[in-house]
């Protein structure tokens, strides 16, 4: 039986650390962070994201300013509210919750963000830094899934990493961050042949594919490590991934959980973000 990486703990301890360091930033009279969340429309997933966010930036203790746009709000009317927070001083960090409604073109919006500003790491000039090892900000689930492993005491130098998904908020930025630490990685998506055999031979594979449970025990290597960004809600209500659990954790050596395991290490990294935000440039 494969031992549960628990996503809930480690990110507890990341905020924990991050509630010190933010005490430190005050007790010195340093410029404290200060996230805006902007929410265009009412999707019910996306106000529950939003609320969570403000509640961990109270936990660490960083100030937080919430903007709740209507429906019907203009693009125009959205990309002068990011131009005034852009300039806004108080303002270190700026996150726009997506999806944003179809009338808004969500490329133009996340361009718009100062790359200053761009704690989401979506913006392209971030996306870049990141590729050629520059300072910027990481996207924060492949982020959350890196310290899922080291704080897991999981090598990733020198490992085969296979990372099936290569969508520009978690594939492809994960397996350059993969890259960074030294794995041999592979990226598998759609067109992929034979991708059981891909994944049979990886040290380490992580799964975004957005298909419930489709990566059973078959898929996998004897003693991998194997990390589930796939979430679901499941027609009894209950949440699942993309990986069937109960088969691969009888294969695998590590394996997080669904709920529980990458999921509450996004935000916890989007505060990590928001932290560094006042130091990184
Ligand atoms: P996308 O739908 O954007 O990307 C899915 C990727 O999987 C694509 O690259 C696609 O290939 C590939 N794929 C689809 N079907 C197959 C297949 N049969 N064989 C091989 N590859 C396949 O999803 P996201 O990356 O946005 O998200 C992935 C999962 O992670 C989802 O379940 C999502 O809900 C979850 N998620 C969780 C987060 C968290 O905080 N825990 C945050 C973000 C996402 P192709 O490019 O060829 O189409």
């Amino acid at each position: 039986m494969a031992n549960i990486i628990d996503g809930k703990k480690i990110s507890q301890e990341i905020k924990d650390e991050l509630k010190a360091e933010v005490e430190g930033i005050k007790s010195r009279g340093e410029k404290v962070p200060c996230l805006a969340v902007i929410q265009v429309g009412n999707d019910p997933a996306s106000t529950v994201y939003v609320s969570n966010k403000k509640k961990a930036c109270e936990y660490i203790g960083i100030g937080s300013k919430s903007f709740e746009l209507k429906e019907e709000t203009t693009q125009d009317e959205l990309l002068n509210l990011i131009d005034d927070l852009n300039n806004d001083d108080e303002v270190t960090g700026i996150l726009v919750q997506l999806p944003v409604p179809k009338h808004i073109d969500e490329d133009l919006i996340i361009r718009r963000i100062d790359p200053k500003k761009d704690v989401d790491g979506f913006h392209p000039m971030s996306v870049g830094a990141l590729l050629i090892g520059e300072k910027g900000f990481l996207s924060c689930t492949p982020a959350g899934v890196i310290q899922l492993l080291k704080r897991s005491g999981v090598e990733i130098a020198g490992k085969d990493c296979v990372v099936i998904g290569r969508s520009n908020i978690v594939g492809k930025p994960m397996s350059v961050l993969l890259l960074r630490e030294n794995g041999t990685v592979t990226i598998c998506h759609s067109k992929t042949k034979d991708l059981k055999e891909v994944c049979k031979r990886a040290d380490i594979l992580v799964v975004a594919i957005g298909k419930p449970k489709m990566i059973d025990a078959s898929y996998i290597k004897e003693g991998a490590v194997v990390i589930d960004v796939g979430i679901h809600r499941m027609e009894n209500g209950k949440l699942c991934g993309d990986v069937d659990y109960e088969s691969a954790e009888k294969q695998a050596s590590f394996i997080t959980p669904v709920p529980g395991g990458v999921g509450p290490m996004t935000i916890a990294m989007l505060m990590k973000n928001c932290v560094e935000a006042t130091k990184l440039f």
